[in-house]
């Protein structure tokens, strides 16, 4: 059976794409990713989250696991479909659209591409006990939570830069982590974090370990010229080391920028297959955020509700 619409990626993206189209009686089929998997996992960079407190309509805030439970809840009320899978290869040469699972073949007229982007970890046992704890991945989410407190940022680029910066609003000090003696990021961020008296660097450092069980308690330095360990004793730790777009799948099959975001026409979400739509962070690399996915989501479910409305009646 082929059908009408399938939506690979289950974020806020995603989600409200299949709100949508299951609205739109287009009943999606959901490939939502695999639990045990950290960058394909079903509810995608907010199931990694704590708290969320910049949703819109959630003044108390509320957990983010608990947040796509909601959004993937009112999917399904819509009759949207649900298949707890990892998608293994596609092809979009022609129409219908083939999707496999493995060795499990499903086809639909429409794709929606939401499988949004991880961030770059540093691949230390503690940030899996940690992460939502003291160690997070987004200033803009996380960094309420550290007024008043000394944190640090690991990452020489314009995304450490960006974070710090963001940063010293709610923190006492941020210390940027560096493993080398030079930033990578541009001119103008370098100088804006340096004019900064609430930043302060740490170069040449690579970061060893973390300290705390259940929350973060310091942070392990390793020198690289010298060898030596010193502890920062810091509450919070923000990697922005960079983001990996989950697009392996598409390669040589969507256009894809060198960094491997795909590339949507401007102001909608049209890639550029007809037919193939994409939302969310695997397309955005400014804005990164659960509103602007889920908007983005909209817009693809209204873009490939309507196009399948004019293909057939063409
Ligand atoms: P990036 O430019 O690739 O920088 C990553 C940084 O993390 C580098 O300094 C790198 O060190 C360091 N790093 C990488 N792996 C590491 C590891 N395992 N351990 C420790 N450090 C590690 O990434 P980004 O900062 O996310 O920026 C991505 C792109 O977005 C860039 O083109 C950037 O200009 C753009 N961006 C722009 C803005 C803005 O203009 N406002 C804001 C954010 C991002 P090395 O330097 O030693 O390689």
């Amino acid at each position: 059976m082929t059908r009408d619409i399938i939506i690979i990626g289950s974020g806020p993206a995603g989600l409200t794409a299949a709100i949508y189209t299951a609205r739109a009686n287009l009943a999606p089929l959901v490939i939502e990713g695999e639990p045990s998997s950290t960058s394909d996992q079903p509810g995608g960079q907010l199931m990694l989250t704590t708290e969320v407190e910049n949703f819109p309509g959630f003044p108390d805030g509320i957990m983010g696991p608990e947040l796509m439970m909601k959004f993937r809840e009112q999917a399904a009320r819509f009759g949207a479909e649900f298949l707890t899978a990892k998608v293994t290869k596609v092809d979009f040469s022609e129409r219908p659209f083939k999707v496999w699972v493995r060795d499990d073949l499903y086809t639909a007229d429409a794709i929606i591409v939401s499988t949004g982007a991880q961030s770059i970890m540093l691949g230390l046992e503690a940030e899996q006990r940690l992460l939502g704890h003291g160690l997070s991945t987004c200033a803009t989410c996380d960094g309420f939570f550290f007024r008043g407190h000394e944190i640090a940022v690991v990452g020489g680029g314009d995304s450490a830069m960006e974070e710090a910066l963001f940063l010293t609003k709610f923190a006492t000090k941020v210390t940027i982590i560096h493993r080398r003696d030079a930033l990578r990021a541009s001119k103008i961020m370098q100088e804006r974090a340096m004019a900064n008296e609430r930043i302060a660097f740490r170069w040449n450092g690579v970061v060893a370990d973390l300290v705390g069980t259940d929350k973060l308690e310091g942070v392990v330095v390793q020198d690289t010229v010298t060898g030596e360990r010193e502890t920062l004793p810091v509450t919070g730790l923000f990697v922005a080391i960079g983001h990996r777009p989950n697009t392996d799948l598409f390669q040589g099959v969507l256009d894809m920028e060198d960094t491997g975001y795909l590339m949507t026409k401007s102001g909608s979400s049209y890639t550029n297959v007809d037919g193939v739509f994409a939302c969310g962070d695997v397309q955005d690399h400014t804005y990164r955020q659960a509103i602007t996915a889920a908007g983005s989501g909209c817009m693809a479910a209204i873009d490939a509700e309507r196009w399948l409305e004019a293909t057939r009646h063409a």
